[in-house]
């Protein structure tokens, strides 16, 4: 059954559903010859243009992209712009504990240039450095916060603090991280690294799907369905999207994310939960929601459910998935019982790229000539930037602070083949539904993959 809040609204991305939507570019017919040709119109192919275009104006760049620029997770994503390039800090302080003060650092400058880029070319794309706020809703879960909080920028919050900042019956305590992220329009910032990309100088095409890339003299040919780009070299960003290297068909895993927009609050509406230092907000089960306010001060609620299909298979068709919007609106009320009226606008999912080390990975192939960056596993905003900084580092062969790093150097292991990835991705969800409700207790099979390095929390 359809919740009442969700009645009349849109199925498609809030942040798509504007009239400041650019309009289409072509698409690529014929042979285009360049020295970088970038596969993916998503923050991370679009950071790599511009950053290509601002270290050397005389490069010559084609950026190709099978749909729409910022039509895929780019457009559809929640907004947060984490500092994180590791999924959070316990999953990188878990990986590279030697380097994980580096990784902290990088992570911190990353975010600083992001802010930086925006300002400089006039991006209006509502960036606001807010911060988050990581709310325990259960009781097992304040000392998890609490205990976090030493050696971090984080601050403690008890129920009272973060009620003072935030109102709902739901919140028993918070870790504060106020500089380390900001909220954002995701489509909006794209689009305009597409406009600063342009008059730079990159040619963009949509609706031109790469097919296959063929290695020949020293580039590569990128076939697309009427043309080929001739090229040096080639930067892949296509994220959850089947990868063209072979190698690297087993190392993604598309799981789809949902989320919800609301109407705008009435400053009445806003007035009873508070909420003035306008955080970025998530709940730390390991079945988690991430919410956030826009300029016109309506709510994206997402999140929760995490739905892997058997054989890696994405497709339009699993965009919407009306059980969860359900879960979702239920959810948002329990949170926020004074916003009881407040309906829906919009209602719509996307692909993230699952790593089994839950954050991105890079390297090279084709002897040199192709680099990629993916499995950013939902955290990519603003890791996307440290991606195509990686892929252009890899591909001119410099040596360089982030190519050192060993998250950078060394690649993580794959997903098995079905049916056993898809019987494993299923078991651990049942598994971690069950922890959320058993006071955060892990089973056997939890343990184990935490004892292999592959246990998950959000
Ligand atoms: C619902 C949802 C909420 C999320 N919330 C957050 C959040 O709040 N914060 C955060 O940090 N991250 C979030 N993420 C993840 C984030 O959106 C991604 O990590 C990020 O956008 C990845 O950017 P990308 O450029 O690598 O990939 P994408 O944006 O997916 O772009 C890849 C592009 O490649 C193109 N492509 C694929 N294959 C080919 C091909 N063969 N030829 C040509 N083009 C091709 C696709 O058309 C696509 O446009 C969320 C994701 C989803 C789905």
């Amino acid at each position: 059954m359809t919740h009442p809040a969700l009645v009349g609204a849109r199925r498609e991305p809030y942040w798509l559903d504007t009239d400041l939507r650019p309009p289409a570019r072509s698409h690529l017919r014929g042979t285009e010859r360049c020295d970088l040709a970038i596969i993916g119109g998503g923050f991370t192919g679009l950071w790599t243009a511009v950053l290509a275009k601002e270290a050397d104006p005389d490069r010559d760049i084609v950026l190709i992209d099978a749909e729409r620029v910022a039509g895929a997770a780019t457009g559809r994503n929640g907004g947060f712009c984490d500092a994180s390039l590791t999924h959070g800090e316990a999953n990188g302080r878990a990986r590279w504990p030697d380097e994980f003060e580096t990784l902290q650092r990088l992570g911190l400058e990353n975010l600083d240039a992001i802010e930086d880029t925006i300002r400089r070319y006039g991006i209006d794309c509502g960036f606001e450095r807010t911060g988050e706020i990581d709310i325990a809703t259960q009781p097992h879960q304040i000392d998890e916060l609490r205990e976090e909080v030493p050696g971090s920028d984080a601050i403690f919050l008890d129920a009272a603090g973060l009620r003072a900042k935030v109102e709902s019956p739901t919140y028993l305590a918070g870790s504060w991280r106020p500089d380390s992220v900001a909220i954002l329009d995701p489509a909006a910032l794209a689009w305009g690294l597409a406009r600063v990309a342009e008059a730079l100088g990159v040619r963009i095409y949509e609706d031109t799907p790469a097919l296959r890339l063929r290695s020949r003299g020293h580039g590569v040919d990128v076939r697309t369905p009427e043309g080929v780009v001739v090229t040096r070299r080639v930067a892949m960003a296509t994220n959850a999207h089947r990868p063209l290297l072979q190698r690297l068909r087993w190392h993604i895993a598309p799981v789809y994310d949902y989320a919800l927009m609301t109407e705008p609050l009435s400053d009445q509406q806003l007035a009873t939960i508070g909420w003035e230092g306008r955080e970025g907000l998530a709940d730390v089960g390991n079945f988690f929601h991430y919410y956030r306010l826009t300029t016109d001060n309506r709510i994206l609620w997402g999140g929760y459910d995490a739905i892997y299909h058997f054989g890696r298979r994405i497709s339009p068709a699993y965009d919407h998935r009306a059980a969860t919007y359900d879960v979702l609106a239920e959810h948002f009320f329990e949170t926020y019982p004074t916003l009881t009226g407040l309906r829906f606008s919009h209602a719509w999912g996307g692909a993230i790229d699952a790593s089994t080390r839950f954050c991105a990975f890079f390297g090279l192939a084709r002897r040199g000539r192709v680099a990629y960056a993916l499995g950013y596993t939902g955290l990519g905003v603003g890791a996307s930037r440290f991606g195509a900084a990686v892929m252009l580092d890899l591909l001119d062969g410099r040596e360089t602070e982030r190519t050192a790093l060993r998250m950078v150097r060394r690649r993580p292991g794959p997903f098995p083949p079905e049916p056993i990835a898809a019987l494993g991705i299923w078991m651990t969800q049942w598994s971690l539904g069950r922890a959320d409700r058993n006071g955060g207790r892990r089973n056997l099979w939890l343990r184990l993959l935490d004892a292999l390095g592959l246990g998950f929390e959000s």
